[in-house]
């Protein structure tokens, strides 16, 4: 093993590292390389939790040294991850961590277990052709969206800091340097799989089942289909999670297979988007020219996915067990975005017609060019009673009959359920977030923190996005729909 950098800050944090004790087949033992003149841009207190470390670390001068590659935490045992893909429908090869490093795992009192992953670390053997960096601009997307996926209660990686330097980093102009402390209690993507299965190695694919089964899947080990359940339960989470990302209007933006967390979770941040006007069309990466990735699509990308996966296990998992697994990945998407559909509107009972009511709405929503979190929002202010005009609402539509014909429907199916307006209301409120981060949003903290080194927005971001649900007085600001020129601005792979 390498020799590490001494390290005399965060003793606090007690290492288990798991995955680099697994054969060194599975990764590459590499050291960060540090950004010169490293500072703290923002650190979360709500992520430092879940590892029990304490406010006052972030205060110490060893700790941007420690998250800026500088120094090692007591414990550490830095590697790259390797990982294969599919990119954009094509078979891409090999992968694996080109700029993130996982630096251990760290478990806390409670016993769980967290990644400690340090995205913009420098270079490793994957780097390929890249420079090993991530710059401050995509760095602050990643830190706040993850926070803010986690604040809507979709499964996500946590972000616990960002370190800058003073290093110029080339993207299409030259930006600044900076490293993304981020926490999962694993990293492993379908790709970490397809990786063995491609060289032929299947035995090592089967040793990382074993191994993901036996961390994240315990109930699992010791039964005969094991791998067959496995792949089921992880089609279930993902089907889960393309159900929330529909609901609540998010684009990943770059589906890749190596970008599939094995937990499902929302796992690298890129050019990602949340819907503002209604369009299932929507296209959240510039570099996507064909919209392989558009709102639309990643439902069937995740069954794309999976399939990616299902071949990566398929020495161990038969073809009729996988695909009844695929055909229930279709079924519990199906379901539970219906499901989550349903609350949004406020109704508890599952109808027949659900489908359509929703169906048409959302017809409604895109041909008059409405904005979908705030008009979700508002529709808990919506009243069931014969003679309500619902005024103010019906205004939200250009076609404001087509809406009334609409709201005829959602009336009567109200009243079959005989709830009162004010008390579903705060159900809806708790469903319908007031806030999310909407680019313009996220790029004026960018602004603010790659021109004046202010990042005051950052913090007040996270803090806001935590609790997207609560309305916070004075920040009425942050609910409102993309000024003209917050929907122009240009996300790309480029990060
Ligand atoms: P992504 O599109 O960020 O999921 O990255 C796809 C692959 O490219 C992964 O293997 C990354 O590690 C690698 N990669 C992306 N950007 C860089 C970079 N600047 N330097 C080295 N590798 C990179
Ligand atoms: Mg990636």
């Amino acid at each position: 093993m390498m020799p590490l950098h001494t390290m005399a800050t965060l003793e606090t944090l007690q290492f288990d590292n798991t995955y680099s004790r697994l054969p060194d087949v599975f990764y590459r033992r590499v050291l960060p390389t540090p950004l010169p003149a490293p500072h703290l841009v923002s650190f979360n207190p709500s992520a430092a939790a879940l590892i029990d470390l304490g406010q006052d670390e972030a205060r110490r001068p060893e700790f941007p040294r420690c998250f800026g590659g500088d120094l090692l935490p007591t414990g550490a045992d830095p590697v790259a991850m390797l990982y294969y893909g599919h990119q954009f429908g094509v078979y891409a090869g090999q992968l694996g961590d080109g700029r993130a490093i996982l630096l251990g795992e760290v478990r806390n009192q409670a016993g769980e277990k967290w990644d400690l992953h340090l995205k913009g670390a420098g270079l490793t053997p994957f780097s390929r052709d890249g420079d090993g960096r991530a710059v401050l601009r995509s760095t602050i997307r990643e830190y706040l969206c993850g926070e803010a996926m986690h604040g809507l209660g979709i499964p996500t990686t946590r972000s616990l800091c960002i370190v800058a330097g003073e290093e110029p980093v080339l993207r299409e102009t030259v930006e600044t340097g900076a490293m993304l402390l981020r926490m999962a209690p694993t990293h492993i993507r379908f790709g970490s799989f397809e990786a063995f299965y491609y060289r032929r190695q299947h035995d090592h694919v089967a040793l990382l089942a074993d191994y993901v089964i036996g961390q994240f899947f315990p109930h699992l080990a010791h039964e005969a289909d094991k791998y067959a359940r496995f792949f089921g339960e992880v089609a279930e989470r993902t089907a889960r999670l393309l159900a929330q990302w529909q609901a609540v209007g998010f684009a990943h933006g770059v589906m890749n297979s190596d970008n599939m967390s094995i937990l499902g979770l929302t796992l690298d941040y890129g050019p990602f988007g949340f819907l503002d006007e209604y369009n299932p069309a929507f296209i959240c990466n510039h570099s996507d020219h064909q919209g392989h990735y558009a709102f639309q699509n990643q439902p069937d990308v995740g069954y794309f996915n999976l399939r990616c996966l299902a071949r990566a296990l398929s020495p161990f998992l038969g073809q009729q067990e996988a695909q009844a697994a695929l055909d229930r990945y279709e079924a519990v998407l199906a379901a539970h975005y219906e499901a989550l559909m349903r609350e949004k509107l406020g109704l508890r009972e599952a109808k027949p017609d659900d489908a359509a009511l929703i169906r048409d709405l959302l017809e409604l929503m895109q041909a008059g060019r409405v904005d979908y979190t705030n008009l979700f929002r508002a529709l808990g202010t919506f009243r069931q009673g014969p003679d309500e005009a619902n005024e103010p609402l019906r205004d939200w539509f250009p076609d404001r009959e087509a809406f009334d014909a609409w709201a005829a429907r959602y009336q009567e199916r109200l009243r079959a359920e005989g709830r009162r307006d004010e008390e579903r209301k705060a159900r809806m409120d708790r469903v319908n977030p007031q806030y999310v981060l909407r680019n313009y949003l996220a790029q004026a903290a960018i602004e603010r923190a790659t021109q004046h080194k202010d990042y005051a927005e950052i913090d007040r971001l996270r803090e806001l996005l935590l609790d997207p649900f609560t309305e916070r007085p004075g920040m009425e600001a942050y609910a409102a729909p993309p000024p003209d020129w917050g929907k122009q601005i240009i996300v790309s792979c480029s990060s």
